[in-house]
């Protein structure tokens, strides 16, 4: 069983008591119009290509035993779907500039990864599935939760929300923590934002607070988007309707604007006003008077 992994990364709790492996996945069934991981939104295996430091000397393209990359003009197109994962081109590319994005990993590979440090897990560390999101490969993430808990170590799932109500329940039966993206309250902008409903996440939510796991909602706040002290209170209303009780406030990365241009996608919409501390200090006091637990990551 496989599934296209952006990438894995292994971090210290800020005070070393405990080791996190985080597994990205690649591709999101959500286009929010703020990401800060462009490169994670499409679920296959793609090239990084910088326009700016190409020869245009057509080595990769030429080198490419499976036609999988073509110039079309002055811009270089890949086909997933051909590719071999070869490398050919990358290796042929004077300036090394071309890089993959993504890669097709096999459960008992990543499962190595995660069981290399199962002694540094402690009480608060473990696992945790992040993305993209892990619900566009369902199947491969439902396993690897499963092994992890045969295993014995603790499981975080940081998700969208976004799927049918099936393949999420599959992989709540073995999630120890949920942390779940709330992009926007109101449907309609929901819909606006990042391209689908609310609806479907709203009930998965539901379903994960009755099952009785901690569930954590997470907003980032984006200038423009969701960034004022009314946005709050309606977030905290809808929180309250749902029985949530603890909130994570994230700052939007306006780094993610130069990662657009570097994968040759279309702008991101979000302004770049700044949102300062002060402001993010306002808003959580919002929300914690109506009874949320609320924690601020800058
Ligand atoms: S990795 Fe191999 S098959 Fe894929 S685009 Fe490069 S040369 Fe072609
Ligand atoms: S081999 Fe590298 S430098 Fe040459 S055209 Fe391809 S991407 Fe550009």
């Amino acid at each position: 069983m496989q599934a296209n992994i952006f990438k894995i990364q292994k971090t210290m709790e800020p005070d070393c008591s405990a080791l996190q492996t985080t597994v990205y996945f690649k591709g999101c069934p959500l286009r929010c119009s703020w990401c800060s991981t462009p490169k994670s939104q499409n679920r296959p295996t793609q090239i990084l290509w910088d326009s700016k430091r190409c020869l245009f000397c057509g080595l990769c393209e030429a080198s490419c035993p499976t036609h999988s990359l073509r110039f079309e003009g002055n811009r270089l197109v890949f086909s997933p779907d051909t590719c071999s994962a070869c490398r050919t081109c990358i290796q042929n590319c004077p300036p090394r500039m071309l890089h993959f994005v993504g890669k097709m990993m096999e459960l008992d590979e990543v499962m190595d990864i995660v069981l290399e440090d199962k002694q540094h897990y402690g009480a608060t560390g473990g696992i945790t599935l992040s993305g993209g999101d892990a619900l566009l490969q369902p199947n491969f993430a439902a396993n690897l939760l499963r092994q992890c808990h045969r295993n014995s170590i603790h499981t975080t799932l940081e998700t969208t929300g976004f799927a049918q109500p099936l393949a999420f329940a599959r992989l709540i039966a073995h999630t120890d923590k949920l942390i779940l993206d709330i992009k926007h309250y109101s449907e309609k902008k929901h819909v606006q934002f990042t391209g689908v409903s609310n609806q479907t996440i709203l009930e998965n939510m539901d379903f994960a607070v009755a099952s009785g796991i901690p569930v954590t909602a997470r907003i980032t706040i984006t200038p423009g988007i969701n960034d004022t002290l009314c946005d709050a209170r309606e977030f905290a209303r809808l929180f309250s309707e749902h029985h949530i009780k603890s909130v994570y406030l994230v700052r939007y990365d306006s780094l993610g604007a130069k990662k657009y241009e570097e994968f040759h996608m279309p702008a991101i919409t979000a302004s770049s006003a700044s949102f300062t501390e002060e402001n993010m200090m306002r808003y959580a006091k919002v929300l914690q008077e109506h009874g949320l637990e609320v924690r601020i990551f800058q």
